[in-house]
């Protein structure tokens, strides 16, 4: 059991949502971020009573105020779970300027801004969590994904960069990278690429969002002090390095 705050960023759907789930039956006092869809964070926070905040985590003074307010109400925030991400897909050739910035403003900007809110709170305690959710298209590039495999890829060196700066206050800060798991992301991808991709998957079928809040309860818990700067790869063997 743990009585650390977190905070899970994009936590009403989803990896989110299963992140969430795994964190409050471990004990963690949860707060879930999300970004626009009232309805479904409603819903979600009435079935699992965990509390909702609606802010963009993209826009770096609305993170600041969110996260000063999340601390005052239920104490400094222990673990940080960056998970909030959207996709705006289309070859380079067909990428207009927004659809790049978005990606690159939600996706990388998002993890600047929650853990520059959140690092000065662990560094004073002594102790903190920061996962980042990278991905599989981050680590291997992906065909129409130039925006998203940016941001995803610019987790990756982010994780390391910060995982340096933490060591010595006893902040450990990892990234996990998810291949295609069954979530409302995928099932915006039309079948037949679908199916292909499950094809190209040694264990043949899609990860499942628990699956993936397992890796990151882990790396949220006191078991896994020693690992810091790392990146944990979920995807069943569909790529390897
Ligand atoms: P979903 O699309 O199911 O959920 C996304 C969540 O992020 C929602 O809660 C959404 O809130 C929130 N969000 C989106 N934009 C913002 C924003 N600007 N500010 C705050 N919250 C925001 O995503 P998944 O569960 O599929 O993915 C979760 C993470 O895992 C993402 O980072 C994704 O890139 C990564 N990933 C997913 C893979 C997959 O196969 N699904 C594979 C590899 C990585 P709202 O409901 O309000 O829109």
């Amino acid at each position: 059991m743990s009585d650390h705050v977190a905070i899970v960023t994009g936590g009403t759907r989803g990896i989110g949502a299963a992140i969430c789930h795994k964190l409050k039956g471990l004990g963690y006092t949860v707060v879930a971020n999300y970004g626009g869809n009232d309805e479904k964070a409603q819903a979600f926070s009435k079935e699992t009573g965990v509390p909702v905040a609606k802010f963009d985590v993209g826009d770096y003074d609305a993170v600041q105020d969110a996260v000063a307010r999340i601390a005052e109400e239920h104490g400094t925030v222990d673990v940080l779970v960056n998970n909030a991400g959207i996709t705006r897909d289309g070859t380079l050739m067909k990428m207009d300027r927004e659809m790049w910035e978005d990606v690159i403003r939600v996706n990388l900007g998002g993890c600047f801004n929650m853990a520059k809110a959140v690092f000065p709170g662990m560094k004073d305690k002594g102790w903190g969590r920061i996962v980042n959710i990278g991905s599989i298209n981050g680590q291997g590039g992906q065909y129409g994904q130039v925006n998203y495999a940016a941001a995803k890829s610019g987790i990756h060196g982010f994780t390391k960069a910060l995982a340096q700066e933490g060591a010595r206050f006893g902040i450990t800060v990892n990234a996990l990278a998810p291949g295609y798991i069954d979530t409302d992301m995928v099932a915006a991808v039309p079948e037949p690429v679908l199916e292909k991709i499950v094809a190209k998957i040694p264990v043949g079928r899609l990860g499942q969002a628990e699956e993936i809040a397992r890796g990151v309860a882990f790396l949220c818990g006191e078991d896994s002090g020693f690992v810091t700067g790392s990146t944990l790869s979920m995807n069943g063997g569909q790529h390897m390095y």
